[in-house]
């Protein structure tokens, strides 16, 4: 673990990952979702959830799929899902308190929205300390595990690959990251989709603590 004080760039996934999937957070953008499609195409929830999900589990998102296959605005369909109230959210101190202590440069990576990832780290705590944040617009609406999103990051941060690591829940989404010469780092969780791909050679690095393992190698690094 060592090797990891000599990461200059901390890219971190937001939904699942900066807050814990317990906390069901992603549920309430999940219900959401389902009720636009409901209200959109005139169908039950139980339906617009089947659309959901086969859109999700074929396109990377369920956006994605919702504009290649029903012609959706990308930014009715955000603003709509995005909008959730999450003031039950508590902060997270220790979280805080170890990125604070991260000097190197640090970005969120989210196939959701800028509104949605400044929502979130408000309601966390931990707004305002990193260096940018990527979202789905900066990715053209082509979602991760895609390889473009990955390669666009890059881009627009001027990151050395070599000298970066993404830390994920949704196991998958870490291929594209290993493949660019990343570091990678799954969050353990027991949801089917992110764990299925858990065992894979590309990913480097498992943890169940996203603040715990912060810690430890800011620890390391100032030994
Ligand atoms: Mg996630």
């Amino acid at each position: 673990m060592k090797e990891l004080t000599e990461i200059k760039y901390w890219i971190f996934d937001l939904d699942n990952t900066l807050y814990s999937g317990q906390t069901k957070v992603f549920s309430e953008v999940d219900k959401k979702m389902s009720s636009f499609i409901s209200e959109k195409f005139n169908v039950d929830l139980v339906e617009a959830k089947k659309i959901q999900k086969e859109y999700f589990y074929e396109y990377g998102t369920t956006l994605s799929g919702l504009m290649k296959k029903k012609n959706v605005n990308p930014k009715e369909f955000l603003e709509f899902v995005h909008d959730i109230d999450i003031s039950w959210l508590p902060k997270d101190k220790f979280l805080r308190e170890e990125l604070i202590k991260i000097k190197e440069k640090k970005y969120i990576f989210s196939n959701g929205s800028h509104a949605h990832i400044e929502n979130v780290t408000n309601q966390l705590g931990i707004n305002g300390l990193f260096d940018g944040a990527f979202d789905i617009t900066d990715a053209d609406f082509v979602p991760k595990p895609h390889l473009d999103p990955y390669k666009k990051l890059v881009e627009k941060f001027n990151l050395d690959p070599k000298k970066s690591i993404l830390i994920e829940d949704i196991a998958h989404n870490l291929e594209q990251a290993k493949n660019l010469g990343m570091k990678t780092c799954w969050l353990e969780n027991d949801e089917a989709f992110a764990k299925k791909d858990a065992n894979k050679p590309y990913i480097d690095y498992k943890i169940n603590n996203l603040p715990s393992f912060l810690q430890k190698i800011n620890i390391l690094r100032n030994n």
